[in-house]
């Protein structure tokens, strides 16, 4: 039988059957299995065999226990390390579709800073990102024109960008229906709103709104270990009926991990993880070039071109600020963030 592991606690691990089709069943249904005594690690760079997230064959005992006998390879993994020093990491998930990052241009506003960030983060773990620019409804006229402006840049970079708002309910059936099946991280600073959007795409979740504690899924668990809720979308009215959508939302927390995985990024490789940017590598006169400070760059080029669709440079200015200010953190000491 195959399976997707919803929670792991010490060396035991929750796993929801997964049909042919590979669509998990309910979370009643969930196995609690163990790991086969002679599973050997792959490896020895990561120090838990099994994460949420993972995809794993298991057989059933006669006691209604499951026994774990192969985990499937990873699409993608968050990690974090293990100890402060060491080399080895923990896997916090995998296998994660989305990474919805939850923003607002009322305040608390979040800065483009913040935004590129987790971006970098998200491309060097291989995750699609969306940007939920969340509160609509409290955009004036003129924050309205900035969310279009910050529309056309992150999607020209390729990124699924929404206007939301939890208050009344501005883009929330859409995503409701584009999440469906997914398994999603939400990320985003405190007060822009993760908790109420949350609800108001699954109302049972029923989390508390307006805390200013960090957020995660409150109450349900007290575990510190990421752990995935299977969330019911199916009874929402707003929902695609098209057949074949799974009507659940795999919604990843963390609780307990002040921002979402490590990353440990060579300046030299930052360019990489700005997808607009990628583009004209190619085009620079030196193959190490860094996009700073060297002629025949295509990169700063591409910062004076405009695109004639959009209007707006090939490379927006905010976004080439950022990839300098994040080149020269990383620079000035490699700390991961
Ligand atoms: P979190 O810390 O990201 O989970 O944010 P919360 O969901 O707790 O919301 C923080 C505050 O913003 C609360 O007072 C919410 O009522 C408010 N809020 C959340 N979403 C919206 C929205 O779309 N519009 C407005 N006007 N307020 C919102
Ligand atoms: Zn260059």
């Amino acid at each position: 039988m195959t399976g997707l592991v919803i929670r792991t606690t010490g060396s035991w691990y929750k796993v929801l059957p997964l049909s042919d089709g590979g669509v998990p069943q309910a979370a009643s249904a969930a196995v609690d299995c163990r790991l086969r005594g002679s599973y050997r690690l792959r490896g020895n760079k990561q120090t838990n065999p099994v994460a949420v997230g993972d995809h794993v064959d298991y057989s059933l005992q006669s006691d209604g226990t499951g026994v774990i006998s192969e985990v499937a390879d990873r699409r993608n993994y968050i990690v974090r390390k293990a100890t402060k020093l060491s080399k080895q990491t923990h896997v916090i998930a995998a296998n994660i579709d989305r990474l919805c990052i939850v923003v607002s241009l009322a305040p608390p506003r979040t800065t483009t800073g913040f935004i590129d960030r987790l971006l970098v983060t998200a491309e060097a773990y291989h995750v699609p990102a969306a940007i939920l620019f969340n509160k609509a409804d409290l955009y004036d006229a003129d924050l309205r024109e900035e969310y279009e402006v910050l529309k056309l840049i992150y999607q020209g970079a390729g990124y699924d960008v929404r206007l939301l708002s939890a208050l009344d309910g501005t883009g929330v059936a859409d995503l409701r229906r584009d999440l469906a099946g997914q398994t999603v991280l939400f990320s985003g600073h405190s007060g822009v709103g993760k908790s109420a959007l949350l609800n108001a795409i699954a109302p049972q979740l029923n989390l508390r709104v307006g805390d200013i504690s960090q957020w995660s899924l409150k109450g349900k668990h007290t575990t510190t270990f990421a752990e995935i809720f299977p969330v019911s979308i199916a009874s929402s009215p707003d929902r695609d009926a098209n057949a074949g959508t799974p009507g659940a939302l795999y919604l990843i927390d963390t609780p307990g991990i002040k921002e979402f995985g490590m990353v440990d990024i060579e300046p030299a490789e930052l360019s990489h993880f700005f997808p607009e940017m990628r583009r004209y590598l190619h085009g620079c006169h030196f193959a190490n070039c860094t996009h700073r400070h060297e002629p025949h760059c295509a990169v700063k080029d591409a910062l004076d071109r405009v695109d004639p669709d959009t209007g707006l440079p090939l490379i927006s200015a905010g976004r080439y600020a950022n990839y300098l200010g994040i080149f020269d953190q990383i620079a000035s000491g490699n700390e991961p963030w």
